[in-house]
């Protein structure tokens, strides 16, 4: 054997990574430490069950719009292996893929065990050890070798990947060795109700809301909007804990949602009520069709804003009509706390990409160690953006330690 290659970490990231250089060495030991009894135990759960592994956008420029952190760092990356190459990988290695209407991408098979099984039989057809219970405790560089430090062993390794997800050890580890960490905070979560006025509307949804949170001028979300029985859920209150995840963690989750429940322009919808006012003035406003929610939301939206069945558009007045068009475009739902959302979450923060080589995910000053997956401070909204930045990280590091084992 020549060269040996360490990769810590046997998620996603670790295990792409090492199959990738031994498809491309020779006479190269690879070993994969991973600290748990199991591997794999994000993809096993990824996508409730089914890992989403990717999505259709593939367009460098598009993909890094999903990417709150790390979006302009991953441009060239993807421009080397994007969500097409990664769909390639998995299909010409045997697993059927299919794409949901929404552009995420799942195995055929609908489980994630498909995955898991092509990347586990992947490292033993090329050679990639494996071992379990094994946590790095301490690196160092003693000459041009890597010395790595495990509870019972000490191993020696010539390349050292670091694919261990958000573990804190690992941070603490690279904080004593003066590589610069982005604070970790979560990210991808669910917003609670303070006084969760709507919990008798749990389980009703509306398709296209527009949210926003009151003290964060710029935020903005679009989609689908979900009243839960703690609070509010689904990808447009996702997309906001990612986008705004460092805001929030500073606000100590406790804010102001405004829901604008059907996208509504409030101009145009402030108009047609006064039009209503003077032309069919005898008409209740309750029976006000164009609204386009769910008749039980609109039921509970009409008595917040306090109104009678029988009101009708001749007595509601200015200040009517203005209580009308809040509760439909600005409803203000006081949120303290967040919950985790069942299939995705995530950290941000972990390395800094400033430390980062964006040619070979290598460490500025540190020769011959590289990063991968979730322990960078790269995160992505839901849609199988994450994986697919582990997936093309584990690529750009393989095409690295594969040409200087190469040379
Ligand atoms: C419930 C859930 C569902 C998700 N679903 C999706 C999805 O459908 N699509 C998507 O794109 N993303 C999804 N994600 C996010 C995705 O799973 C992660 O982005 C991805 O798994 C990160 O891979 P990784 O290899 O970097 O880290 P991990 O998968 O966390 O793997 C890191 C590994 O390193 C090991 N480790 C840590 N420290 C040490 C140490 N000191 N020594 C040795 N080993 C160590 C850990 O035990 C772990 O096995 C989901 C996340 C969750 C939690």
């Amino acid at each position: 054997m020549g060269y040996k290659v360490a990769i810590i970490g046997g998620g996603a990231a670790g295990f792409f990574t090492a199959i990738n250089i031994a498809e491309r060495t020779e006479n190269v030991e690879i070993t994969i430490y991973e600290a748990s009894n199991k591997l794999l135990v994000k993809v096993l759960v990824s996508g409730g069950g089914r890992c989403n592994l990717t999505n259709t956008i593939s367009e460098p420029t598009e993909l890094i719009k999903n990417y709150p952190r790390g979006n302009d760092f991953l441009r060239p990356v993807f421009e080397k292996f994007s969500s097409n190459d990664t769909q390639d990988w998995f299909t010409s290695r045997g697993v059927a893929l299919k794409t949901e209407e929404d552009g995420r991408v799942f195995p055929a098979s609908n489980s994630s065990q498909s995955i898991y099984d092509c990347l586990v039989m992947a490292a033993k057809e090329n050679g990639v050890k494996v071992t379990k219970n094994t946590r790095l405790l301490d690196f160092s560089k003693s000459g041009s070798k890597w010395k790595l430090t495990f509870k019972e062993t000490q191993e020696e390794a010539d390349f050292l990947v670091l694919a261990t997800g958000s573990s804190p050890s690992i941070y603490k580890l690279l904080v004593a060795q003066k590589i610069d960490i982005i604070p970790p905070i979560p990210s991808l979560f669910t917003f609670n109700a303070k006084q969760h006025h709507q919990v008798s509307l749990a389980g009703v949804s509306v398709p296209n809301a527009t949210t926003r949170i009151r003290q964060i001028n710029t935020s903005k979300d679009f989609g689908p909007l979900l009243i839960t029985h703690w609070g509010y859920s689904a990808p447009s209150i996702l997309k906001l804990s990612a986008w705004y995840a460092r805001d929030l963690s500073r606000m100590d989750y406790t804010f102001n949602l405004l829901i604008n429940w059907n996208s509504y322009e409030i101009a145009e919808l402030r108009k047609t009520f006064a039009s209503f006012v003077t032309e069919r003035p005898k008409d209740k406003v309750y029976s006000w069709r164009d609204h386009g929610l769910p008749k039980r939301l609109w039921q509970s939206l009409f008595s917040e804003a306090n109104f009678r069945e029988f009101t009708n558009w001749s007595e509601i007045g200015k200040k009517g009509i203005e209580r009308l068009l809040t509760v439909l475009c600005a409803y203000d739902a006081p949120i303290k706390g967040k919950s985790t959302f069942k299939e995705e979450f995530v950290t941000a923060g972990g390395i800094s990409l400033d430390k980062i080589s964006v040619e070979t995910f290598e460490l500025d000053g540190f020769t011959n160690l590289y990063a991968a997956g979730e322990v960078l401070n790269i995160d992505a909204i839901t849609g199988g953006f994450n994986f697919q930045a582990a997936w093309s990280a584990g690529y750009s590091i393989s095409m690295a330690i594969a040409s200087r084992i190469n040379e």
